[in-house]
C-alpha cells in the first residue's frame, strides 16, 4: 500500500510502499484512512527537521491527526465494529513509569515514549493503519467532516483541562471550574490551527476570548474567531505594550506561537494571579536576551503560573470529540471552516511544501 514518508534529517517527502497491516492480537483494529491533518510539526519533519525511524524501517512514515473507518475487529474489542469512524491516539508510552501505567503516555517521565509518524513509529500517512483498541477513540457520524480535529483540538483540550485545574485548586474566589473560564479575559497569542481550536473551547466556556495575530482582519482565521464572539487583535496595529490598555488585564493567556520574544513580551498583559499557559515551540531562533529577575520579580509578586503542555491523554480525544459535536450546535459552520484546504493524497507534496496566510488546517485526503 501507499504511503507518504520523510527521511529523517533530510527535508523532502516522498512515497513509499508498505506491507498492508494485518490484525495480529485480539485487541486489534484495522482502519481504513479517511483524512490526515498537517500542522508545524509535520512541516519540520518534511524540512528536514526532528523525526525518527521505526527501528526496522530507513524512513518513517508522517501524520499523526487521523481520522478513519473501521475495516475489522480482533474478537476482544468491544468498543467499535466495522463501520464505525474513530482516531487512534499519537503517543505510545514507555511502558514502565507511572504515568504511562496509568494510561496517561502524555505525561511520560521517562521519556521512553513513541509518537506515530513523529517519533519511532510510522504515522497515518497511508491508506490502512492497525493498532489496539486502547488506543482508539470512536467518533460520531455526525462529526464526520471535521473529525480530523480531534487530535489537534485535544491539545488544546488538555493545555486548558491543566490551566482550569491549577486554578481551580489555588483561587479562594474560584467555586468551580466553570469559574476559571466564563466572564474572564482570555488572550490567545498565534490563532493557527490550535490556537483558533482553543477559541473554540473557551468561548463555549463563556470566556472573553482575544486572539492576537499578525494576519490581515479579513484573512479565515480572524473572521472564523469574529464568528464565535472572540475579538481579533491585529498584531500589525496593536503593539504588545497596549494590549492590557486596551483590553484589560488577562486572567489567562494561551500561547500558540513558539515565538519566544513575544512569549515573554506577554507577561506584561497578564493579570494578578493570572496563568500562561504554553504550547507553541520556539523554532531555531537566535538567542534571546531576557529579562529574567524583571520576569520572575512579577511573576513572585502577581501570585502567576507559567505551565507548558504538550501531546493530549485519551480523557482529551474524548473532551475534543463531545466539543466537536457541541461547536456545531453553538457556531454552525464555523468550525467546518478551520479546515480550509482538503488534498487528495497524490497531490501531497503541494501541501507540505506551501502554506499561505489564508490557510488554517490543510487535511490530506486517503478516503
Ligand atoms: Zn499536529
Ligand atoms: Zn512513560
Amino acid at each position: 500500500m501507499k504511503a507518504i514518508a520523510v527521511n529523517p534529517g533530510k527535508p523532502g517527502v516522498f512515497f513509499v510502499e508498505r506491507d498492508e497491516p494485518r490484525l495480529q492480537s485480539p485487541d486489534d483494529i484495522k482502519v481504513k484512512i479517511l483524512d490526515v491533518g498537517i500542522c508545524g510539526t509535520d512541516r519540520e519533519e518534511a524540512n528536514g527537521g526532528r523525526s525518527l525511524t521505526a527501528p526496522d524501517q530507513k524512513d518513517l512514515v508522517i501524520g499523526h491527526e487521523m481520522f478513519g473507518v473501521v475495516q475489522e475487529t480482533g474478537k476482544d474489542v468491544t468498543q467499535v465494529r466495522a463501520g464505525d469512524y474513530i482516531a487512534f491516539t499519537v503517543r505510545r508510552g514507555c511502558g514502565h513509569c507511572d504515568a504511562c501505567t496509568m494510561g496517561r503516555p502524555d505525561m511520560c517521565t521517562s521519556g521512553g515514549y513513541t509518537e506515530r509518524g513523529i517519533w519511532g513509529r510510522d504515522g497515518y500517512q497511508t491508506e490502512f493503519v492497525v493498532d489496539k483498541e486502547d488506543y482508539c477513540v470512536p467518533i460520531p457520524p455526525e462529526v464526520r467532516d471535521i473529525g480530523v480535529l480531534a487530535e489537534p483540538l485535544s491539545v488544546a483540550e488538555k493545555a486548558i483541562d491543566e490551566s482550569v485545574l491549577v486554578q481551580k485548586s489555588r483561587l479562594p474566589y474560584v467555586r468551580d471550574a466553570s469559574g476559571v473560564l466564563a466572564g474572564r479575559n482570555i488572550l490567545i497569542a498565534g490563532i493557527g490551527p490550535i490556537g483558533l481550536l482553543a477559541g473554540f473551547i473557551l468561548r463555549l466556556r463563556g470566556a472573553k476570548v482575544y486572539g492576537l495575530d499578525v494576519v490581515d482582519e479579513d484573512s479565515p482565521r480572524a473572521r472564523v474567531l469574529s464568528d464565535i464572539g472572540g475579538t481579533y487583535v491585529d498584531g500589525k496595529k496593536v503593539k504588545v505594550d497596549d494590549i492590557q490598555k486596551t483590553y484589560g488585564s488577562m486572567d489567562m493567556i494561551f500561547e500558540a506561537t513558539g515565538v519566544t520574544s513575544l512569549e515573554f513580551n506577554l507577561l506584561d498583559a497578564l493579570g494578578i494571579n493570572g496563568l500562561y499557559v504554553l504550547t507553541g515551540i520556539p523554532g531555531g531562533e537566535r538567542p534571546l536576551q531576557v529579562q529574567g529577575p524583571d520576569i520572575i520579580r512579577r511573576l513572585v509578586l502577581n501570585n502567576q503560573v507559567m505551565i507548558g503542555s504538550v501531546n493530549a491523554g485519551k480523557t482529551h480525544y474524548r473532551m475534543a470529540v463531545a466539543d466537536l459535536m457541541k461547536f456545531r450546535q453553538a457556531y454552525g459552520s464555523a468550525i467546518d471552516r478551520v479546515i480550509t484546504q482538503r488534498i487528495p493524497c497524490d497531490k501531497v507534496q503541494d501541501a507540505f511544501m506551501h502554506n499561505t496566510a489564508e490557510e488554517i488546517k490543510t487535511v490530506i485526503q486517503w478516503g
